[in-house]
């Protein structure tokens, strides 16, 4: 088998570690000889693997026992719906700051069902983007929350700040940057992310939620979509995703055996910084449109001034087994998603094919 490096922005790299554990572990679940996607939701195997993958997610994470953890079916798209369903409550107003794809489809679907106020978006300096500060977005008071996505997936764009909103709750869709660098859970009252790009497979969201802001959702919630119900049956009011939640499980083992969040975060780090200092060294070939401050640590994204090169630039890595560096079909360029499972040297190899492709073609 060829040895390549999967830079795909979701679903992403899987650490082969984990891979091969599931690979081992498919056909018998200690010694059941049934796989554990065969056994039962509620039966002790299973619940054994939920257990195991909570209890490492809130050690890694640090996360407060008022904090509840869930883990959910319908991707983080859906908590684009149940945030609001059941943050709203009487107040219906809430404060989205809008700096990319994902918080534009969040602020969407949140209108369904209540006024979203605008308080902030992406603006341009110079031609790259940038997030304004804090003095200058438009709060308001009554808002029931303040939802905000810390990095912007196809955008490249991450906030390396948390927003203050004093006692109007924080959530934060951190799909594609929960566990890369460390945090501090309780500036949060949800924190919500789908499982393929930074824990596992697709299939699983974790919500890891404030233990007050559970309340009965708006009257028309579909039961699956309420907290309250969720919580209460700690996510098995139906059948979860079984085996997606399994595989977040060997993945939270993984990190933990890699030292935890804070040395993946320095590993994290060098990584980004290594395609930064390429782009940078390489200014008058490679372009990134987002200003220093706030580029992504886990989604570098750049252009090819000459973007008539781009095909020969995405075929030439894939060439050298670096693979999937297509830009989003919204965005175009080239996109390089770096999360904790994909390995640095990875990352050597596309810095260097990266010198070499400007020494062939610049
Ligand atoms: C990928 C992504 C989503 C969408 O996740 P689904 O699980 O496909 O619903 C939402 N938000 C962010 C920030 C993402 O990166």
């Amino acid at each position: 088998m060829r040895k390549v490096y999967n830079f795909n922005a979701g679903p992403a790299m899987v650490p082969e570690e984990v891979l091969k554990q599931a690979q081992a572990e498919m056909l018998d679940w200690q010694g059941t000889g049934m796989s554990i996607m065969e056994l039962g939701h509620r039966g002790h195997e299973f619940k054994e693997v939920a257990e195991q993958a909570e209890a490492d997610l809130r050690e890694l994470m640090e996360i407060p026992k008022n904090y509840h953890v869930l883990f959910l079916a319908g991707g983080a798209t859906t908590q684009f719906a149940m945030v609001p369903l059941n943050l709203f409550g009487e107040k219906k107003v809430a404060d989205y700051i809008e700096t990319g794809v994902w918080s534009k489809k969040a602020v969407a679907e949140a209108k369904r069902y209540g006024t979203v106020n605008i308080a902030a978006h992406t603006e341009h300096r110079n031609h790259l983007a940038y997030v304004p500060t804090q003095e200058h977005w438009s709060l308001t008071k009554e808002a029931a929350y303040v939802h905000y996505t810390p990095n912007e997936t196809i955008d490249g764009i991450e906030f390396h700040w948390v927003p203050q909103t004093g006692d109007v709750p924080l959530v934060a869709d951190m799909t594609s940057n929960i566990l890369s660098s460390p945090i501090n859970v309780s500036d949060y009252g949800i924190i919500y992310a789908g499982a393929q790009k930074n824990v596992g497979q697709a299939g699983v969201t974790i919500v890891i939620l404030r233990e007050d802001l559970i309340k009965d959702p708006l009257p028309y919630t579909p039961t699956l979509y309420s907290y309250k119900t969720q919580t209460e049956h700690h996510s098995f009011y139906n059948t979860p995703p079984t085996y997606s939640w399994y595989i977040a499980g060997l993945v939270l083992a993984w990190l933990k055996r890699q030292g935890g969040v804070k040395a993946i975060y320095e590993v994290n780090q060098r990584k980004a910084k290594k395609l930064y200092a390429m782009i940078n060294q390489h200014k008058d070939f490679y372009l990134c449109r987002v200003e220093p401050d706030y580029r992504s640590m886990e989604n570098v994204m750049f252009y090819l001034h000459d973007e008539k090169l781009t095909p020969l630039f995405l075929e030439g890595a894939e060439r050298q087994g670096l693979m999937n560096l297509r830009g989003h079909r919204v965005s175009g360029g080239v996109r390089a998603s770096i999360y904790n499972a994909v390995p640095e040297e990875g990352v050597d190899l596309l810095v260097n094919f990266m010198a070499d492709f400007v020494k062939r073609n610049g």
